[in-house]
């Protein structure tokens, strides 16, 4: 049995239900589908269980794309202030962690629960457990999906199955293969805000430092984001890592400044004066985690060659600033990325340029739509790439 819906959305994620949401309010017959047996799945695990659900700070220039003036028009359509206005009707409590970080209070359950009860008020027919199996144009027009409920038609059909992040969690490139089944054009795909892996010689001398956060400036293709940066066992991660990690191309060196306040040649010299018996060790190992401090001068962390210690009397103001320069511009050559299984998020996705900026619709066929991680803009880490969910979801749901 074929049942026709006004409106098909596939993908019970962020953009998914958002888009559905909208439609449904504006009298569309709704029904989105999805593979798994929750809808929302990301969202619960999202923001370690709080969900970071959007930032205050939501700005276009904080997302990625090979077009970075597409998502202005929907980021200002429904912006970051919506969708907090809808958190607050639903009395759903709320914090601000960090950089206008906002988290719940209670748990991500919160967000998926208010998503539902709003699908639920809009009259939205949800499917989970759903496999579609084939997607195809309709007689006369609209689209047609084959899945393991049955046929479904629908005059419009959104796509808002996300990127490839989490392969465990049911990601899939779903998106993507419509995509090119309709000839649209695809910027290449590849993982984001993902911590980086050392090559075995350089995570020999690194390894056993794992757990040791840092605070710096990580810079890599004349960006640079200030936060905890942290060592693994496979390489370095932390906040200024994965974000630096969507600016990354494989090959590329990226810097470290371990002192983005203070100029440490000026503080070594101030030191030397002050403490002149004092152990550049020593001295190091004040203003840097200890142990990180004390492998400087036993292994070339830094590159090069390991740091000798001496008191700091008998050290040149010029061999001050030599240490301060490798302190401040700590270069790393990450091998890789530990890719789509730890990714937060999947940096590319259907071009831009196929879509209108105002609905998501594309252009080459009228009644498709693609909304959320599935598309060419990718968030900043803090609640960027929800924002865009809600943004890109919106604007197709008021339209399709
Ligand atoms: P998704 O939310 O991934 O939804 C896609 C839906 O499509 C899923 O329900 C999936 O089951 C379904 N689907 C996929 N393939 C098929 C198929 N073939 N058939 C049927 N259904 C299918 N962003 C933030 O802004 N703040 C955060 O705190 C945050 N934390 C994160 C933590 C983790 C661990 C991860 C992995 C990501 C996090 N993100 C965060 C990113 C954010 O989760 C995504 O950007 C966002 O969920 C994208 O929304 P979406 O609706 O496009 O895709």
């Amino acid at each position: 049995m074929t049942t026709h819906f006004d409106v098909l959305i596939i993908g019970a994620g962020a953009a998914g239900l958002y888009a559905a949401i909208f439609a449904g309010r504006r009298g569309r017959r709704v029904l989105v589908v999805d593979h798994a047996d929750k809808a929302g799945k990301k969202i619960l695990i999202s923001g370690g269980g709080r969900c970071n659900f959007t930032n205050l700070h939501a700005d276009p220039k904080r997302f990625i794309s090979k077009n970075p003036h597409f998502a202005i028009s929907a980021l200002k359509r429904h912006s970051q202030h919506d969708f907090i206005a809808l958190v607050d009707r639903h009395g759903i409590p709320w914090h601000e962690k960090k950089l206008g970080q906002l988290f719940c209070d209670r748990s991500a359950q919160d967000i998926v629960a208010m998503l539902l009860d709003e699908c639920a008020d809009a009259g939205v027919a949800l499917r989970l457990e759903c496999k579609v199996q084939a997607v195809g144009r309709g007689e006369p027009g609209g689209f047609t999906l084959s899945t393991s409920h049955g046929t479904f038609t629908g005059d419009s059909l959104v796509l808002a199955t996300g990127g490839l992040s989490i392969p465990k969690m049911g990601a899939t490139g779903f998106a993507l293969d419509v995509a090119r089944q309709f000839g649209l054009p695809i910027v290449e795909p590849r993982p984001a805000l993902v911590p980086f892996t050392f090559r075995p010689d350089d995570l020999a001398r690194t390894k056993d430092l794992s757990g040791i956060a840092l605070d710096g400036t990580v810079r890599c293709d004349g960006v640079g984001f200030r936060e905890a940066l942290l060592i693994t066992h496979r390489g370095l991660s932390g906040p200024s890592v994965l974000q630096i990690s969507s600016y990354w191309r494989e090959g590329m060196p990226v810097t470290v400044d371990l002192s983005p306040d203070q100029p440490l040649a000026d503080t070594l010299k101030a030191l030397k004066r002050s403490r002149p018996r004092a152990e550049l060790k020593t001295v190091l190992a004040e203003l840097l985690p200890r142990r990180f401090a004390e492998r400087l001068f036993e292994a070339p962390v830094l590159g090069e060659a390991p740091l000798v210690s001496r008191p700091l009397a008998d050290m040149r103001d010029a061999d001050l600033a030599t240490v301060a320069a490798r302190l401040h511009g700590w270069t790393v050559q990450p091998e890789g990325t530990e890719g789509y299984r730890t990714a937060e998020v999947m940096l590319g996705g259907i071009d831009t340029a196929a879509l209108s900026s105002k609905t998501m619709e594309t252009k080459a066929v009228p009644g498709l739509y693609a909304v959320g991680e599935a598309v060419d803009v990718t968030g900043w880490l803090g609640g960027y790439n929800f924002q865009w969910a809600w943004s890109s979801g919106y604007a197709a749901g008021m339209a399709a």
